[in-house]
């Protein structure tokens, strides 16, 4: 399977997630461009920023990309 999840137009490797928010951004700021979207933050302090689809998407890619590494995860040499 894939290990990369599509969000907000970007390809993203799952092994690159830290976590996932759980509810929606709100700030109450009047430009804000992100309200009613989820963070994604990613290692090196970056974020994306996901639908609720694409973070329903990202979640149970996750899910399945755990549960499915098993053996691959043994020796990358690079
Ligand atoms: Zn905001």
């Amino acid at each position: 399977m894939t290990i990369f999840c599509t969000v907000d137009d970007k390809s993203i490797p799952l092994y690159r997630v830290m976590w996932v928010a759980s509810t929606p951004h709100f700030c109450g700021a009047e430009d804000c461009e992100r309200e009613g979207q989820y963070e994604i933050r990613l290692e090196q302090g970056e974020s994306v920023w996901a639908k609720t689809q694409e973070r329903d998407d990202m979640l149970h890619a996750l899910e399945s990309w755990q549960g499915g590494l098993g053996s691959q995860e043994e020796e990358w040499d690079h």
